[in-house]
């Protein structure tokens, strides 16, 4: 079983209350068992929501608390991030599982690039907070750009 963003599988639970369906991952699940998640709503927030970047830096950064999360009416929603990676290793390793296909851009789920928090459409290298988390775990992971 492995952990993909819910959104690559058509849930409507991106920040403006649409999904991010991939094709290429609808048809992966013919084959392998994928277990959907979405980190910002396990972290407690709402659908939708204001759209969200990472400010001063990258995942990584958010963890070692060097970096926050900022939502684009000016309200720091770190917490709730941090949350919804935690819980959503909490079900990583609740199934044992070992590898995570995330959405790009996200700063939750992205696995290589992220959105430079300037809300101006800026991307930079770095991972989101959860598939930073995961990685820290011993969970491999996986852009839905690499499927
Ligand atoms: Fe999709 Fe992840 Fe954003 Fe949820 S947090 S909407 S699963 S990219």
């Amino acid at each position: 079983m492995k952990l993909i963003s819910a959104c690559l599988l058509g849930a409507k639970c991106r920040w403006d209350g649409n999904h991010n369906q991939n094709d290429r991952a609808m048809n992966l699940i013919k084959k392998e068992v994928f277990l959907p998640v979405c980190p910002e709503q396990l972290g407690g927030l709402s659908t939708p929501r204001a759209r969200q970047e990472i400010k001063g830096g990258s995942g990584k950064d958010v963890l070692d608390k060097k970096a926050k999360v900022i939502n684009q009416e000016g309200d720091d929603v770190t917490e709730q991030f941090i949350r919804g990676a935690e819980e959503t290793l909490k079900i990583a390793q609740l199934y044992k599982i070992k590898e995570f296909i995330g959405k790009s851009l996200s700063p939750s789920c992205s696995c290589i690039k992220i959105y430079d928090g300037t809300f101006s459409g800026k991307i930079r290298n770095g991972r989101g907070i959860t598939a930073e988390l995961l990685t820290r775990n011993g969970i491999s992971i996986r852009g839905e750009e690499d499927l």
